[in-house]
């Protein structure tokens, strides 16, 4: 599953630019382009920023997104300084006056308001930085879906007690304030929900089915129009079986039942994770091999402080060995094992530290090189890099 591109970086690296990230951009574009090319004509395409918001994954992105959902003032000045003409949609619970300004200066595309704070506090802060301009506003909510329908979900945000968005009442009774003296030139354009990640394509329709009927229905007990819905991202990458990918098609086939018989609605999906994870690869040397406890241990240059990926989710990283040659030539045999299975930790002090544990090998030895696939989201930026203070690893776009 290693693309060829990839696996020749791999093998060409000098070992001291490893550890290192290979990013395959060509790939990236194609499987965006493919995830384009599923969705209806009426579905736009975010990419959640925060997932890698490297500049050469933003420039690669570009032309095959239709805008970038930011979730802080950081990811708004950094989007928008790379992506200059890309739509932006900025959301997160916590927005601050400052970055609501900074938005507000900047013209972005579409508020994502979480809170009747917070809608108050753009409406006066509009009313003071942009007094001549639309401020458009989607309503974020947390629909009550209950687990049986966010079934499978790796990680719920809708339905349970949570920071994010609005309660239904909520949102009702926020929608007054669109209408008093206090709105200026805020407009509700619609509402916004992502209520859980890791669902697959079936779910995903039926979730986007339920915000849908919930926000016309909403539309119509109060004569107002709402004709965005934004149904969030959290389309499943599965780490066990990479393989087994997300079926945009099915996704894209569905919604536009959704849409069907409603030629005013735009519907917008966010993904993140599944857009970029399949493009990255962290690749590294096996420092160390022996066994613990009649258990054997790889030990890698590098670890869990430079993809947090595995720990933070608690799955195996899925990996690919290429062969490397003893890089020192020692008088005794460089450490190995043979036909077992083998857990791969890093170089940190805590137990913590291990990016695939038990896994079945045919041979690893000290000096060859590992690549771990799908680290090309929330792998390096949700990293603690300097936690032992080991050098951070080198980039390459391939
Ligand atoms: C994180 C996030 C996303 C992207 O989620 P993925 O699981 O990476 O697809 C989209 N929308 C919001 C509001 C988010 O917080």
């Amino acid at each position: 599953m290693i693309t060829p591109s990839v696996r020749a970086r791999v093998e060409r690296l000098d070992a001291g630019e490893l550890p290192a990230y290979i990013h395959d951009l060509a790939g990236l574009r194609a499987h965006v382009a493919g995830v384009r090319a599923a969705l209806p004509e009426r579905v736009e395409l975010y990419y959640a920023a925060k997932a890698n918001p490297a500049p050469e994954i933003l420039a690669a992105l570009a032309g095959g997104v239709d805008g970038c959902e930011v979730s802080s003032g950081g990811e708004l000045a950094h989007v928008r300084a790379h992506l200059p003409d890309t739509p932006l949609a900025f959301g997160g619970p916590g927005k601050t006056a400052a970055e609501l300004v900074t938005a507000l200066d900047l013209g972005v595309e579409r508020f994502h308001v979480e809170s009747g704070h917070e809608l108050r506090l753009l409406a006066a802060l509009a009313a003071r930085h942009a007094p001549d301009r639309d401020v458009d506003v989607l309503l974020r909510v947390n629909l009550p879906l209950g687990p049986e329908v966010l079934r499978g979900a790796a990680l719920a945000m809708g339905g349970d007690p949570s920071p994010f968005g609005l309660d239904p009442d909520g949102v009702e009774a926020c929608l007054g304030l669109f209408r008093g003296p206090d709105a200026g030139r805020l407009r509700l354009r619609g509402i916004h929900a992502h209520l859980a990640s890791g669902l697959d394509a079936d779910t995903q329709v039926d979730v986007a089915g339920r915000v849908v009927a919930w926000s016309l229905a909403l539309a119509d007990r109060h004569g107002v129009e709402l004709h965005e819905v934004n149904v969030g991202g959290g389309m499943a990458v599965d780490y066990a079986n990479p393989a087994d990918r997300f079926d945009w098609r099915r996704l894209g086939a569905g919604l536009d039942r959704i849409l069907a018989g409603r030629p005013r609605l735009t519907l917008r999906v966010e993904p993140g994770r599944a857009l970029t994870a399949y493009c990255g690869w962290y690749a590294t040397e096996v420092l160390d091999v022996k066994h613990s406890h009649g258990e054997a241990f790889a030990i890698l240059r590098g670890g869990t402080h430079h993809l947090r990926t595995p720990a933070a989710k608690g799955h195996d990283q899925p990996f690919t060995v290429v062969a490397g040659t003893n890089p020192w030539p020692h008088p005794w045999p460089r450490p190995a094992v043979h036909d077992t299975h083998v857990t791969l930790a890093g170089q940190l002090c805590t137990p913590k530290d291990v990016l695939a544990r038990h896994k079945p090998i045919t041979r690893l030895r000290a000096g060859d090189r590992v690549a771990f696939a799908l680290a090309g989201a929330y792998a390096w930026n949700i990293s603690h890099h300097d936690f032992l203070m080991h050098p951070h690893p080198t980039f390459h776009y391939v």
